[in-house]
């Protein structure tokens, strides 16, 4: 059996996850599993076990597309959301990935808690979500963009 975040065509990966986007040094996912509403999952695109292993410009972009969809996912949830937690290779140890998992008012922690019964939206649901995702992510990426070259003038 081989990665299944690098393996082009993998069943076990594509069962769980929908790709949403590549982002700087990772490619995100969205959870199919939406018992979190809001779980995405973040694959550095390269095969790379831990953080511990990573040249230091990997760990600043893995930070940063990390800090902005957990920003994002704050945003979207709203004042109903307590916190967006990111938890790293919670099922497969070889390849650095972070679950991101938004915890709501009245929920136990995501990590400390039980799993919640899995819920799992239809097929166009997942890509309404998905694509509600692109286009939030292209907007937060111009605004940085734009903001990075005002700060240059
Ligand atoms: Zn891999």
């Amino acid at each position: 059996m081989g990665c299944m975040y690098c393996e082009k065509n993998n069943s076990t990966r594509d069962k769980a996850l929908m790709r949403i986007t590549e982002l700087k040094s990772s490619v995100l996912y969205l959870c199919r599993n939406q018992a979190h509403p809001g779980h995405c999952v973040l694959a550095l695109k390269e095969h790379i076990p831990s953080l511990q292993e990573c040249t230091e410009q990997q760990k600043a972009d893995v930070s940063a597309d990390l800090g902005m969809m957990t920003g994002l996912i704050r945003k979207i949830a709203g004042s109903s959301c307590l916190a967006v937690t990111a938890a790293v290779n919670r099922d497969t140890a070889d390849h650095l990935h972070y679950h991101i998992l938004p915890q709501y008012a009245g929920e136990d922690d995501p990590l400390s808690g039980e799993d919640p019964d899995p819920v799992f939206p239809k097929e166009e649901e997942c890509a309404e979500m998905a694509e509600m995702f692109r286009v939030l992510i292209q907007q937060e990426i111009q605004k940085t963009a734009g903001q990075e070259s005002k700060s240059a003038e």
